[in-house]
């Protein structure tokens, strides 16, 4: 068997980090982490709580309850994927709505939610056989990863493609929200105080706008393959 790896995949919100991530894990054999799921599921618990809503932030509330998330991604075989779950409840589909989508970013600016969630990401990390895709992982949560990426595409593509997801999903919403909502969150991750979104300097760009997710994985095959068995 070769090496075992570290794959840190990073990139603008939309792009299909977790699509590619996915699939890399699945055909690796690794574990797949959206570290994104993470902060989402926190920021679930938050709402649930009050201590976040369009108006209020209610920082300490969160902070002395934090050592009291506990997340956890656990495989569905039904479904041959990993489902989030926060305190043993599985909230994957809840934190993927337009509620927790359009809060969490103020959630993940908090230091010391990041600085728990790095941590468990870490823990996480230990055994190698891992693809985790985020925004601070090359650059914060595995600097010393084997295999960096860092992803990105236009943002009409980026609105367009998740539109047509929740579409397909029944979800009726504007393009034009969509496509504000995506915006507003690259800036808020691009700008925050700590850990900002940015590509770490050996990570390698994958502009994705006008290539199939095969094309993709053709790319990456070829990467892997030489870390692994070198040459
Ligand atoms: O990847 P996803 O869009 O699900 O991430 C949701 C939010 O979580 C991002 O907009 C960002 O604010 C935050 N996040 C982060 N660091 C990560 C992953 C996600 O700050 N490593």
């Amino acid at each position: 068997m070769g090496k075992r790896l570290i794959i840190a995949i990073d990139g603008y919100s939309s792009c299909g980090k977790s699509t590619f991530a996915r699939l890399i894990a699945k055909e690796l054999n690794y574990i797949y982490i959206d570290s994104g799921a993470m902060y989402r599921a926190v920021t679930l618990f938050c709402m649930r709580r009050n201590y976040i809503t369009l108006t209020v932030l209610n920082k300490t509330g969160i902070i002395d309850e934090l050592k009291d998330i506990h997340i956890d991604f656990v495989f569905n075989p039904d479904i041959n994927e990993y489902e989030t779950f926060l305190n043993s409840e599985n909230i994957e589909n809840e934190i993927r709505n337009m509620a927790v989508t359009s809060l969490v970013s103020k959630i993940s600016q908090i230091p010391e939610v990041r600085e728990r969630m790095v941590e468990l990401q870490r823990q996480i990390g230990v055994s190698k056989g891992i693809v985790m895709d985020g925004r601070d992982i090359g650059t914060v949560v595995f600097p010393d990863a084997d295999i960096k990426i860092f992803m990105t595409a236009s943002v009409d593509i980026r609105a367009k493609r998740r539109h047509n997801e929740l579409k397909n999903k029944g979800v009726n919403i504007e393009f034009e929200e969509i496509k504000r909502t995506i915006i507003a969150r690259d800036i808020a991750d691009e700008n925050r105080d700590i850990s900002p979104l940015r590509r770490a300097n050996d990570a390698l760009i994958l502009d994705n706008s006008r290539m199939t997710v095969e094309e993709q994985m053709l790319w990456i095959n070829e990467i892997i393959e030489k870390k692994i068995h070198g040459g």
